[in-house]
């Protein structure tokens, strides 16, 4: 049967890919690695060590807003701190991530979905900003990404502040 918006699977929605599955340390390499210089760790000059599921940072990319993912291994924490640190504010300006799940049913049918998945996934859901259909999402490198900041809303002395993330008004 295909995804209904009760079904959480037909949701749209950003789903992260799967570059968790190799969970290899990317601290740089110091000294060669004795299995030789052809060895995965001697070639990228990473540690190469095995990562624990936590031990990761998110870097989240410019024009998608996709996660590209940092793994460290238990010897490395000090070092994955580092990059988290540093990914901060480059992530805080990153756009929402363009969905890449989900969002079939509305490119198909007419209808008021977003009353319908909140009915299913609660009056919190959020849809994604670019939109609920599939058919309206950027195809990242076919595509132009428009620029889709998150807009915040502030009251100030009564007056309604429009704030993007580039601080314009
Ligand atoms: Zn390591």
């Amino acid at each position: 049967m295909a995804p209904g918006p009760g079904d959480r699977r037909g949701r749209p929605r950003y789903a992260t890919g799967k570059d968790r599955a190799r969970r290899v340390c990317a601290a740089p390499r110091l000294r060669p690695h004795p299995d030789g210089p052809e060895d995965f760790r001697n070639r990228l000059g990473i540690c190469g060590s095995n990562a624990d599921w936590e031990h990761h940072a998110i870097e989240k990319q410019a024009g998608t807003g996709w996660y590209k993912y940092h793994w460290y291994c238990k010897r490395h924490v000090d070092h994955l701190e580092r990059v988290r640190e540093q990914l901060r504010e480059p992530n805080s300006r990153a756009p929402e991530p363009i969905p890449n799940k989900g969002g079939l049913l509305p490119a198909y049918f007419e209808s008021d979905w977003l009353h319908a998945y909140r009915h299913r996934l609660g009056e919190g859901w959020q849809p994604p900003a670019y939109g609920l259909s599939a058919d309206d999402w950027p195809v990242p490198g076919a595509d132009p990404v428009p620029p889709r900041a998150r807009l915040r809303l502030a009251a100030l002395d009564g007056t309604l502040l429009v704030e993007t993330p580039g601080g314009g008004r």
